[in-house]
């Protein structure tokens, strides 16, 4: 039977430490709450006070019961009053000496049969375990921000550690309304090693100047439904914190996608940590605030729209009626009610296309919406013809994810008038589109695409021409990641869902996603992804091309990664 816990200490007010002191005196428990100065100690109080007020304002918490829960926290800078505590949290900055310290003074304070527990999000628990003299009573405790709100605790248990020690934490974060995942001792656990891989890369993306960070966070936000976008969380969560996480998984992992990028620790050390400073990826109104404020690089209102042509007459031009019904399908209500060819390969090695349809009113268009198939040929033969059959000036915009946009363009005998405008969003996420534009393309021309996607309320992202655009390009590497980190045995797929699911806000976990998206459908992203760039990280995991080799397609063949049977 679990030891029922009463006492508890957290050591480290700030942005998890505070949170988590909530969390334990919220479920009746009696905390001591310790930080190194009163104006830390105060800071903390400050953060628990917040956020319970936040929660009686919402309604969903009494002034009677907010006031139970701050009088059963104990707030101090002596850490001699964790005399008493059955179990001790750190959330002390995430540095091993720092850590190391702690815990050899935790092991001097405590009775010897406290379990000291680490919020660490990637440092060895085991080699704290070892700083102490009970490492069968030290564990991970690892919370997700914000604390209050994240429903996972993944309790780490190392080589050593006790089994009634991991029973004991694992009713405790019960208790606290959580889900716990047990796992073993690996730099990042589950949900970090697979967010901070994500992360990393769209910074990378606004590092390299591939997209805006306002377009990197709705493209993830509109595209895959994620609470928040990445720069923002990034901003959320600290850049410091952050920037050891990664240094910290690298160097276990030896895998470039966990190798920080530059931008985080050039913004690390200018002191740009996100919302605890006041500015990290964006600026906010103070420290410790939520409100982004603009900035010099807060993009003019009406920008991406500068210079669009007019686009009162759109044409769909589709290679098969059911490519035509998919393209209208996906946007809203009467946006499309506009004539509908269709071009036809001539049979039999002829050149060109048939059309089916009222060919003049290509010559009239200014704007046509191509679905074409993802062969390469076909497609050029459709832009060949359609770039003969409309006026110049007309943009033409290719609405598949393959072949590249600069295909389409030089096929179609007026290159700067091509753009690509592609429906990103998986698996039921709301849509967003990507406004591609090639290195042929005129900027009058991608304005008339944002324009176009204005009037017809869809939000809009610009993105360069290249393998996944910004969506698929962060999202499958991700999901690769997953299924590399299932390879390994380290977690069960339904443990990694439920880690992104409850630790991250994902709306479904990776597994879930690529049963929906389909296996096949996602190595053929993944194998575009890694031909462009050469990234060891970015190969497919074997096992997904040989669940597909073996038939495993997802929920629509009935069997992906689970079993689908009502299909
Ligand atoms: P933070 O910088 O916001 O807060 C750290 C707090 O620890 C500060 O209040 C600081 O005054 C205090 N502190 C420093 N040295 C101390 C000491 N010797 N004794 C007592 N208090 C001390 O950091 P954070 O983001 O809350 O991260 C804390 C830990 O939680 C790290 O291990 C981090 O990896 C982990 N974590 C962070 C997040 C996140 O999103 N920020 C999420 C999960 C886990």
């Amino acid at each position: 039977m679990a030891r029922e816990l009463s006492e508890v200490g957290v050591v480290g007010l700030g942005t998890m430490g505070a949170g988590i002191a909530e969390v334990l005196a919220r479920a009746g428990l009696s905390v001591t709450a310790v930080d190194v100065s009163d104006e830390a100690v105060q800071r903390g109080r400050g953060h628990v006070e917040t956020s319970t007020g936040k929660a009686v304002a919402r309604g969903r918490l009494a002034d009677a019961e907010r006031e139970e829960i701050l009088s059963r926290i104990r707030f101090t800078t002596s850490r001699a009053d964790l005399a008493a505590a059955e179990l001790v949290v750190e959330a002390v900055p995430e540095r091993m000496e720092l850590k190391g310290q702690l815990f050899a003074e935790l092991d001097a304070i405590c009775p010897p049969d406290t379990i000291l527990a680490s919020n660490t999000s990637s440092l060895s628990v085991t080699e704290l375990a070892v700083t102490t003299g009970r490492p069968g009573r030290v564990v991970g405790m690892h919370f997700f921000n914000p604390a209050p709100v994240m429903k996972l605790v993944e309790v780490v248990s190392t080589v050593v550690t006790e089994p009634s020690v991991v029973e004991d934490v694992q009713a405790l974060a019960a208790r606290l309304g959580k889900v716990g995942v047990t796992i073993g001792d690996r730099a990042g656990f589950i949900a970090n090693a697979l967010l901070f891989g994500y992360l990393n890369h769209a910074v990378s993306m606004v590092e390299t100047g591939h997209a805006t960070r306002e377009d990197v966070d709705a493209a993830m936000r509109l595209g895959c439904g994620l609470p928040m976008g990445p720069l923002a969380l990034l901003d959320l969560i600290g850049l410091d914190t952050a920037q050891e996480i990664l240094a910290t998984m690298y160097q276990q992992s030896r895998n470039r996608r966990h190798a920080p990028n530059p931008l985080i620790t050039q913004m690390t050390t200018a002191g740009l940590l996100g919302r605890k400073s006041g500015r990290g990826f964006y600026t906010y109104a103070r420290p410790h605030s939520a409100e982004v404020v603009p900035d010099a690089r807060t993009p003019a209102p009406g920008a991406v729209t500068e210079g669009a042509r007019p686009a009162d007459r759109v044409v769909v031009v589709a290679a098969t009626a059911g490519a035509a019904d998919a393209l209208r399908a996906a946007l809203p209500d009467g946006g499309l009610d506009v004539p509908v060819l269709l071009a036809q390969r001539v049979p039999e090695g002829g050149r060109g296309v048939r059309w089916t349809g009222e060919v003049d009113e290509l010559a009239g268009a200014d704007l046509v919406l191509v679905a074409g198939g993802d062969e390469p040929e076909g497609t050029r033969e459709l832009f060949a013809a359609v770039g003969e059959a409309t006026r110049p000036g007309a943009v033409l915009a290719t609405t598949s994810a393959t072949p590249p946009v600069v295909v389409c363009a030089a096929a179609s005998g007026r290159p700067a008038d091509v753009i690509g405008l592609h429906l990103a969003g998986r698996a039921g996420a709301s849509r967003v589109v990507e406004v591609v534009s090639a290195v042929s393309t005129g900027p009058d021309a991608a304005a008339t695409g944002h324009a176009f996607c204005a009037a017809l309320g869809l939000p809009a992202v610009s993105s360069p021409d290249r393998a996944g655009r910004v969506v698929d390009a962060l999202l499958f590497p991700h999901l690769n990641d997953a299924v590399r980190m299932l390879e390994a045995h380290y977690a069960t797929a339904d443990d990694i869902d439920a880690a992104m699911e409850l630790g991250c806000g994902y709306p479904v976990g990776p597994f879930a996603l690529l049963d929906a998206v389909g296996l096949d459908v996602a190595l053929a992203v993944e194998q575009e992804l890694y031909a462009e760039s050469r990234e060891p990280g970015l190969a497919p995991a074997p096992l997904l091309g040989h669940l597909v080799t073996a038939g495993h397609l997802g929920r629509t063949a009935g069997r992906g990664f689970r079993d689908h049977p009502s299909r």
